[in-house]
Formats: C-alpha cells, structure tokens, sequence
C-alpha cells in the first residue's frame, strides 16, 4: 500500500526506530507514546484490521508481542503493561495497517479505560451466548 504510513516504515521508506524484526513482523517505537517505550507490532503484509490478518502472520505477530514485551518489561522494570489494539474508527483507529499496542503502565500513572460495566438481565448471558455460538466458525477465517 503506497500511501499507508506503516508500509513505509516496513519497507524502510520513512524511518522508525526498529525494536525488533521477525519474517512477518516488525516492532518498532510509537511516535507518540503514552509512556516512553510504548511499541507497535506491525504485520509485514498490508492488512487494514485484526479480521484482515493473514492467518500466515499469525504467530510471527504474536512472537514478536512476546519478544518486545519481555524486552520492555526487563529494561523498563516494568510491573505491568497493556496490550491493546483499536480496530475502526469508532474504536480508536487512526492507522489502518492492522497493529498491536503494547504500552509500559506505572503505579498512579492515572491511564485510565473509563468503562460502565453493565450487569446481564435475566436470561441476556444465556441469550448472547446462544446467539453469538451460531456465527462461531474457524474455517471460514
Ligand atoms: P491507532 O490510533 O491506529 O490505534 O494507533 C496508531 C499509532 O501509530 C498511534 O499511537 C500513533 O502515535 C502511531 N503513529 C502514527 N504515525 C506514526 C509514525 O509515522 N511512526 C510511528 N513510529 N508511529 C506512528
Ligand atoms: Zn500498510
């Protein structure tokens, strides 16, 4: 993809600095972190989402996760981290090359999810797992 952000980087076009590389993904620094440190794992191949990923990329993505954590974790002395990554624009999207976040989190860094959990209604649990079981379907990734 000629005018994605991401493409560039991966194809060395524009410069990032480049944490670590694997045959199917590379890691580098968010220009604008939450916290110093903050990564994004990058598929190699262009894909706009998390559905859009080859399943080829797989594990690749995932050990690169894996790999760049402990790193962060260990330089850093980290107590804990979040792994994240937004999907569309309601979401929180802004680069649509398909990228996992992983951020650096500090006691009383006052990052918070503002999130209104809800309760289930009588029988809704039931319901939704009922309903969503129907579109379960692995072969069709
Ligand atoms: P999103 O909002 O799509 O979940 O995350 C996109 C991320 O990419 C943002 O955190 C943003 O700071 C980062 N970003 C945008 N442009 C660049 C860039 O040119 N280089 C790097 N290293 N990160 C970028
Ligand atoms: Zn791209």
């Amino acid at each position: 993809m000629t005018d994605c952000i991401f493409c560039k980087i991966i194809s060395g076009s524009i410069p990032a600095e480049i944490l670590y590389e694997n045959d199917k993904a590379l890691a580098v620094l968010d220009i604008n972190p939450i916290h110093y440190g903050h990564a994004l794992i990058l598929p190699k191949q262009h894909c706009t989402d998390f559905l859009s990923l080859p399943e080829e990329s797989y594990q690749s993505v995932l050990q690169a996760a894996k790999v760049v954590t402990q790193a962060l974790v260990d330089s850093l002395k980290l107590e804990g981290f979040n792994l994240f990554s937004n999907n569309g624009t309601i979401a929180g999207q802004s680069v649509f090359h398909f990228h996992l976040h992983i951020t650096p989190r500090y006691r009383d860094d006052d990052i918070r999810f503002v999130l209104n959990l809800q309760k289930y209604s009588d029988g809704d649990l039931k319901r939704y797992g009922t309903m969503i079981r129907k579109f379960i379907n692995p072969s069709a990734l």
